[in-house]
C-alpha cells in the first residue's frame, strides 16, 4: 500500500484554520490513516486487511492496551502561526520536529497577539495557573487591552528604529514582547499530538494554546476517525483512578459511609463529576 489519501483530510489540506486573533494551523501534509495503524500492527501476527468492524476493534483494543507502536506510523506536518509564549508551552513537547522562522535573518513582522475583551480576566484565587470567572468590569478590561496595545506599539517603534540604525536583527529584536506572532513547521507522531492534545486540550491548560489543541483535534479527526474514537473514550473523557480513589469507590457502591469532604473525596469527583 502507497500514499493512501483520507478525503477528509484532504478537504482541509493546506488551508488556513484560524486560531486567535491573527494566527492559524495549516496541515501542510500527513502520512497514514487509521489504516495504516490497522496495517503496521498486524504484521505482529501475519494477518491481512479484516472487515472495517474488526479494523476498528483493533485500534479500540491498541489504544485501550497501551499498544502505541502502530499509532507512531501514522504523521502529521501542520505550519502554525502563534504567539510567542504559546510557542514557549508548545515546544516542551519534545518528540515533535520543527523548524521556526529567525528572527536573526528576517525582520519581525509588527503582529501581537491582542485578546478579545471577553477573555480578560482576573488572577483565580484557587488555581495559582489559571484566570478566574469572576467578571472584569468593562472599563478595566478596555484598560488592559489599551496596555497591551500600548506596549506593543511602544517596543516595536524601538525595534524598528534600532534595525533602521543598523544593529543586528539578533539584538533589536530581544526587546519584542512574548505576544509576538512567530511561525513554525511542526511534525509529529500520532501518538505523540494525542498526548499533546491530551494535555493542551485540557482545562488545565492555558485558554490560548487550547485553542491551537482545538483547532488540531480536527484534523487528527479526519485523518484517523477510529483512533479519534477510541481517544475520546479511553482518554479525552476517560479516567485513571489510583488505589485509594478505587477503594473509596467500592466504598460509595457498598453504600458504606464516606467522608465527603475529605482531600481524596473531592479529588475523585473532580474525576467522575456526577459525584460531585
Ligand atoms: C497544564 C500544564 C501546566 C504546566 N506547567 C508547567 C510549569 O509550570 N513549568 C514547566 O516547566 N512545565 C510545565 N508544563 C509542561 C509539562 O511539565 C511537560 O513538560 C509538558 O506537558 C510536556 O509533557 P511530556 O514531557 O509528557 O511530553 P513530551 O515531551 O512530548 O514527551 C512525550 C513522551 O515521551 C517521553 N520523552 C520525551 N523525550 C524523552 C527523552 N529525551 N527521553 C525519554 N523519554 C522522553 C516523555 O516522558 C513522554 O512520555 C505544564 C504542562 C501542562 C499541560
Amino acid at each position: 500500500m502507497g500514499h493512501v489519501t483520507v478525503a477528509a483530510a484532504e478537504e482541509i489540506l493546506d488551508k488556513e484554520v484560524k486560531v486567535l486573533d491573527k494566527g492559524f494551523v495549516r496541515l501542510v501534509d500527513y502520512y497514514g490513516s487509521d489504516a495504516r495503524i490497522v496495517q503496521s500492527a498486524r504484521v505482529s501476527y501475519g494477518a491481512g486487511t479484516k472487515s472495517v468492524r474488526e479494523d476498528k476493534m483493533l485500534i479500540d483494543y491498541l489504544w485501550m492496551n497501551e499498544h502505541t507502536s502502530p499509532f507512531e506510523q501514522v504523521v502529521f506536518t501542520f505550519h502554525c502561526k502563534l504567539p510567542i509564549f504559546v510557542a514557549r508551552q508548545w515546544i516542551r513537547h519534545r518528540t515533535a520536529r520543527l523548524n521556526e522562522i529567525s528572527g536573526r535573518y528576517s525582520v519581525m513582522k509588527s503582529e501581537f497577539y491582542v485578546p478579545d475583551m471577553d477573555s480578560i480576566s482576573f488572577q483565580s484565587k484557587d488555581n495559582k495557573q489559571g484566570r478566574s470567572h469572576d467578571e472584569v468590569p468593562k472599563e478595566l478590561r478596555q484598560k488592559v487591552l489599551d496596555t497591551i496595545k500600548s506596549t506593543n506599539e511602544f517596543a516595536y517603534e524601538k525595534y524598528e528604529s534600532m534595525i533602521e540604525d543598523g544593529i543586528a536583527r539578533e539584538l533589536a529584536r530581544i526587546s519584542l514582547p512574548l505576544n509576538l506572532y512567530t511561525e513554525w513547521y511542526w511534525q509529529i507522531d500520532l501518538k505523540n499530538i494525542l498526548h499533546f492534545l491530551k494535555l493542551r486540550m485540557d482545562h488545565h491548560a492555558q485558554y490560548e494554546i487550547r485553542e491551537y489543541a482545538n483547532a488540531m483535534a480536527d484534523t487528527v479527526k479526519r485523518v484517523c476517525p477510529f483512533v479519534w474514537e477510541s481517544f475520546e473514550e479511553h482518554t479525552l473523557h476517560g479516567a485513571k483512578l489510583s488505589k485509594t480513589e478505587i477503594g473509596l469507590l467500592e466504598s460509595i457502591f457498598k453504600n458504606k459511609d464516606v467522608d465527603k469532604t475529605s482531600l481524596v473525596f473531592r479529588q475523585l469527583a473532580k474525576k467522575l463529576s456526577f459525584l460531585a
